[in-house]
């Protein structure tokens, strides 16, 4: 069921095309604060209820991060491990064009699952504006996914939560689900800061080493084999595994809704850094609260990528971008795990009063 309150969603719009096989979903939710900002997702399952509550997440993280940009979110249902890559091409350009009347004007598409710079690339194409979409092609003037920005951001929230606790991030042992384009900058970035990467998991499955796997060597067992599990040294378990092994930080980087309040007794981490979006259940936030975890919420921790959607709009270099994702992420994150402390609510409670304060202040 999609909820309406005095935030929105504003839009709801379902595409369909039998001669194509295209059934998209575009949701605006608010433009109070800009144009709304938002990935395009392919999966085989998106709904557009899973677009709608994306897109709220995208609100407040729009205006926690003090973006002039609203929420919104759109997805295709498609199968990409069964169709081929032209195939996804057609179905991103026929859905592009389907949106056209609402983007650049009232919706910029972004990457998300499924999606990266060449699907936005050809986004714009069928679009005709350059400004519709980020994360494009460095030579298009973008600022890719493939940079990293989201996983860099969620180190930072990272390195900003163990000082909270002060917990040494040298030696902090990190636990890392989903090693797509968020899980594995983020492995990478934590690595570089000290961090053992423990265990990692991968829709195949989870590979586990008390000691620490080598980053790179993971990269490169994950890119020729196609799955984290390959990886020689260390024990194998099933994906689902990851949440409850021994860790400092648990980093849930791939679907949403894997911590609940059913499972959540079982999970060992000091540190919860939300990478994907949605992955901790309200019921589960509260009870990690209570036994004095600290749950940094998705749309603190993983506004990386939508700041860099905000630097490529603007056309800082990827410098400058990783700088700015640095600066709003670290702010936000100390802000956040301060008010909750101070006011004795769960983070994900502060952030959520933060933003809305936000979102308040504009519409005055
Ligand atoms: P991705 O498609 O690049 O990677 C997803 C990863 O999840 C893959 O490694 C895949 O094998 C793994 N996976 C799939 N099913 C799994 C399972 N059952 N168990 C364990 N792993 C599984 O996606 P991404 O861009 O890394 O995004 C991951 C999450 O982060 C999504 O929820 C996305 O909405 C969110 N997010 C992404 C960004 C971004 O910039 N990429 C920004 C904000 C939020």
């Amino acid at each position: 069921m999609i909820k309406f309150d005095d935030l929105g969603p504003e839009k709801l719009i379902e595409v369909y095309d039998p001669k194509l096989q295209l059934h998209g979903f575009l949701v605006i939710d608010n433009t109070i604060l800009g144009p709304a900002k938002g990935g395009l997702r392919i999966t085989p399952t998106v709904t557009l209820e899973e677009v709608a509550r994306l897109a709220r997440i995208m609100t407040y993280k729009c205006a926690l991060a003090e973006l002039p940009f609203g929420g919104g979110k759109s997805g295709i249902r498609a199968d990409t491990k069964k169709i081929s890559r032209e195939q996804k091409f057609e179905l991103i350009r026929a859905f592009a064009r389907s949106i056209k009347s609402l983007s650049p004007s009232e919706y910029i598409a972004g990457p998300d699952v499924g999606t990266g710079e060449a699907e936005m690339a050809e986004f714009i194409k069928a679009n005709g504006s350059k400004k519709s979409a980020t994360g494009k092609p460095l030579k298009m003037g973008g600022l890719p996914h493939e940079l990293g920005s989201t996983g860099f951001g969620i180190a930072q929230a990272a390195l900003v939560a163990t000082q909270f606790l002060k917990i040494p991030i040298k030696g902090a042992k990190v636990a890392i689900g989903g090693f797509g384009n968020v899980g594995q900058f983020a492995a990478k970035y934590l690595f570089q800061l000290g961090a053992k990467i423990v265990a990692v998991s991968d829709s195949a499955g989870t590979i586990y080493n008390p000691t620490g796997v080598d980053v790179k060597k993971l990269l490169k067992v994950k890119e020729k084999t196609g799955s984290v599990t390959k990886y020689q040294n260390g024990q194998v378990f099933g994906g689902g595994e990851i949440f409850f092994l021994p860790s400092d930080i648990l980093i849930p980087a791939a679907l949403g809704d894997v911590i609940t309040a059913k499972n959540v007794d079982k999970v060992r981490a000091k540190i919860i850094v939300e990478g994907a979006n949605l992955p901790v259940t309200e019921a589960a936030e509260e009870i990690l609260y209570k036994r004095g975890v600290l749950a940094v919420p998705d749309f603190v921790a993983n506004a990386g990528g939508v700041i860099s959607s905000y630097a490529e709009y603007r056309g800082y270099n990827p410098k400058q971008m990783f700088e700015e994702v640095s600066r709003k992420v670290v702010k936000n994150t100390k802000l956040v795990l301060e008010k909750s402390k101070k006011e004795k609510i769960t983070p994900q409670a502060a952030a959520l009063k933060i933003a809305l304060e936000r979102l308040k202040a504009k519409e005055k």
